[in-house]
């Protein structure tokens, strides 16, 4: 930051101060993660410069080769890494990737079925504060009250009433395996598209550590930020036959110039992800989520649906009489950053919730691994069990800080 530093101290004195937040303290955010030094440079590079406007080969506007290149090497890893036959790395979000498929295949007014919000699903999924909810008839799932799993026999009886255009499986706030060949079956069954939004398992499934999507269902999007451990964006996949019309809704559809260096800096993390050391990484995220999970249990919290398959769980507090923003606001005092979620049935509302959500791409990113998370686990366990002492949470912010000064995120 040094030439910043002299053209505005005030912005990078503020990023100085998120740098230092990032570093010494335990980022437990399921949706979030730390890039790579590469991933960095590539979107804060000269490739922001340009527009680009259309797609490698048939661009409307000139020198545009060196971007052609760049998206090209982004698509063709993409593809590699899913085993897809065709990929679009241009949506600015997964929110922006979920519209394209809608907008593709789905016209104004059609049904569109997908896990509730409150059950685990996300706001681009039919959520009438999202222009799903009001572009789109919604027809919504919930979770087997008992297990707090999907319920595949339940979800089936319910196309078959919906008949719905559109079948979303995927969630931002599933702690198990979802069973892609189960939902494809019964859009099929119905004569409905399925599509698999994996924006949070995208590294878990391009390494096998939980089942693909891809080649199963018939589109599957996914953001590139969260597992998969790249810069803030969207991408889409399918059968080839799919792609002519996905590429028109993303571009002239509803976006203009596509972000040129985070497609760049897209390119980098896919290659990233296509080395050994990324599956071991995302292996070593499950393993610290079971061992985060059993910790967490073992000191008296219950966990949605008893455990995790993934990166992430679901705290639920009501047993311990404290809300989520309570239990988020005194973690953080701790400096350890989670966010307060929705459980299965929720009595409160979405900006007060029963329970947390805790997850360990970010933390394994650093390195961190199985005797960590059982320090964090007790830790997280001290400060919910008794948000009010202050004297406590102090004294686990010094112990968080200690052990975050030992996995330094960008070592020199
Ligand atoms: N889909 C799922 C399942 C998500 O969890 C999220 C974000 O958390 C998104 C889509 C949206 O991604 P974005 O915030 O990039 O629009």
């Amino acid at each position: 930051m040094s030439y910043l530093s002299k053209t505005d101290p005030e912005i990078a004195d503020i990023i100085e101060k998120e740098r230092l937040r990032q570093t010494n303290g335990l980022e437990l955010i399921a949706s979030e993660n730390l890039v790579s030094h590469a991933v960095l440079e590539a979107m804060g590079s000269i490739m922001t410069n340009k527009y680009a406007e259309g797609y490698p080969g048939k661009r409307y506007y000139g020198g545009c080769e060196f971007h052609d290149e760049a998206e090209n090497l982004a698509r063709d890893r993409l593809k590699k890494l899913f085993g897809a036959e065709y990929a679009n790395v241009q949506p600015h979000s997964g929110t922006q990737a979920n519209m394209a498929v809608y907008f593709a295949f789905m016209n104004l007014g059609d049904t569109l079925m997908s896990m509730k919000l409150t059950q685990g699903g996300h706001l681009s999924h039919g959520s009438p504060v999202s222009f799903t909810g009001k572009f789109y008839k919604v027809a919504q799932y919930s979770l087997d009250p008992k297990t707090e799993m999907l319920d595949y026999g339940t979800i089936e009886e319910m196309a078959r009433k919906e008949k719905p255009k559109m079948l979303v499986c995927g969630a931002s706030a599933y702690p198990r395996t979802i069973d892609f060949k189960a939902f494809q079956e019964i859009a099929d069954s119905v004569g409905a598209y399925c599509m698999a939004d994996i924006a949070h398992i995208a590294g878990l499934c391009a390494t096998g550590v939980h089942p693909n999507s891809v080649g199963v269902v018939n589109f599957t999007t996914t953001t590139t930020h969260k597992t998969l451990r790249g810069p803030r964006g969207g991408a889409i996949m399918a059968n080839a036959e799919y792609g002519p019309a996905i590429d028109k809704a993303v571009f002239p559809g509803m976006q203009g110039g596509p972000l040129m260096h985070t497609i760049t800096a897209k390119a980098v993390c896919f290659e990233e992800a296509l080395r050994p050391s990324f599956t071991e990484y995302n292996k070593q995220i499950v393993k610290n989520a079971k061992v985060l999970a059993e910790t967490l249990m073992a000191n008296g919290l219950r966990l949605v649906s008893g455990g995790t398959d993934n990166h992430l769980m679901l705290l639920d507090l009501t047993a311990q009489g404290i809300t989520g923003l309570e239990a988020e606001t005194a973690l953080g005092k701790a400096a350890i950053t989670v966010n307060k979620n929705t459980i299965p049935n929720e009595t409160k509302s979405p900006f007060i919730t029963s329970g947390l959500r805790v997850g360990t791409p970010a933390v394994t990113s650093r390195g961190m691994k199985e005797s960590e998370m059982r320090m964090i686990g007790n830790w997280i366990a001290t400060v919910v069990k008794d948000v009010k002492n202050e004297a406590a949470i102090r004294d686990v912010r010094a112990k968080v800080e200690a052990m975050a000064g030992k996995f330094p995120i960008y070592p020199e």
